[in-house]
């Protein structure tokens, strides 16, 4: 049975890997950070179990992971998922906003990948899959501080990768495009179809298609893959 820890995985695509893993027989903890009910309805739904923990900040995050650890004996992999949007000029873009956006999404990814691999080297094994986005690689307008955030998981899924191969551990990321969860609720029909005209595929994602990608990296089959930035997104990044 492996030992899985996501990060975000209360809703939207964490939760769908959470669901995706726990159906094939893994032992699953997940953060959230707000949302009790939801995260209460996954675990009764999938056995897995919740931590509530706020993984901007770096104390909590890696207390939550310590907790992680002792209630699975172990971890084999670690999805790193949790992330935010904010969509504003950036003259509107506080520093706060910024400082918000950035510890979220990618301060996260390097602590908890720091603590993960300190346990995966001394086995020589682990699997790490980042969550990143389109916009990590082409930039999104009116998105800076998000697109910054992560083109910043992107580079360090590809350091790492390279740090980490020799240990046995691979380190993959995946970019969806746009995908049918709450993150995009502040978009309106109209702007939904708008984006959709662009899409190749002509839709929305679902979240469990990004999670079959997830899942695919963190197993067997993926043992060979390191280091890659793969798309979801219906062909909209090429
Ligand atoms: P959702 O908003 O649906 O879910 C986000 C999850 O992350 C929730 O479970 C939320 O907890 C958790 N979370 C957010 N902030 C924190 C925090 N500080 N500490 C702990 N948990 C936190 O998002 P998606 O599923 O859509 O997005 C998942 C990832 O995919 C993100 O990294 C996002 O940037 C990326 N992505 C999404 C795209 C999309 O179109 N949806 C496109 C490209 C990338 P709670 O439930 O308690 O609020």
């Amino acid at each position: 049975m492996r030992r899985v820890v996501i990060s975000g995985g209360g809703r939207g695509i964490g939760a769908a890997a959470v669901e995706l893993f726990s159906s094939m027989g893994d032992k699953v903890v997940f953060f959230y950070k707000n949302d009790d009910d939801a995260a209460n309805a996954l675990c009764h739904k999938t056995g897995a179990a919740a931590i509530k923990t706020d993984v901007s900040c770096a104390e909590n995050g890696i207390n939550a992971l310590n907790k992680a650890l002792e209630l699975l004996g172990g971890l084999d992999i670690i999805v790193l998922n949790a992330g935010i949007a904010h969509i504003a000029q950036i003259c509107d873009t506080s520093n706060g906003d910024w400082h918000n956006i950035i510890n979220t999404n990618l301060s996260s990814v390097f602590y908890l990948a720091r603590e993960a691999s300190s346990l995966m080297v001394k086995k020589h094994f682990g699997r790490i899959i980042t969550v990143g986005s389109i916009w990590g690689k082409c930039g999104a307008s009116c998105e800076v501080a998000y697109s910054a955030s992560k083109a910043g998981v992107r580079g360090l899924t590809m350091a790492l990768a390279k740090e980490l191969g020799p240990s046995g551990i691979t380190v993959n990321c995946v970019e969806p495009g746009l995908i049918f969860t709450d993150m995009n609720k502040c978009l309106d029909d109209e702007a939904l179809a708008s984006i959709c005209d662009e899409i190749p595929a002509g839709r929305m994602g679902e979240a469990h298609e990004v999670a079959e990608l997830i899942a695919f990296l963190a197993s067997d089959k993926a043992s060979y893959i390191n280091g890659q930035c793969i798309g979801v997104d219906g062909g909209w990044g090429v």
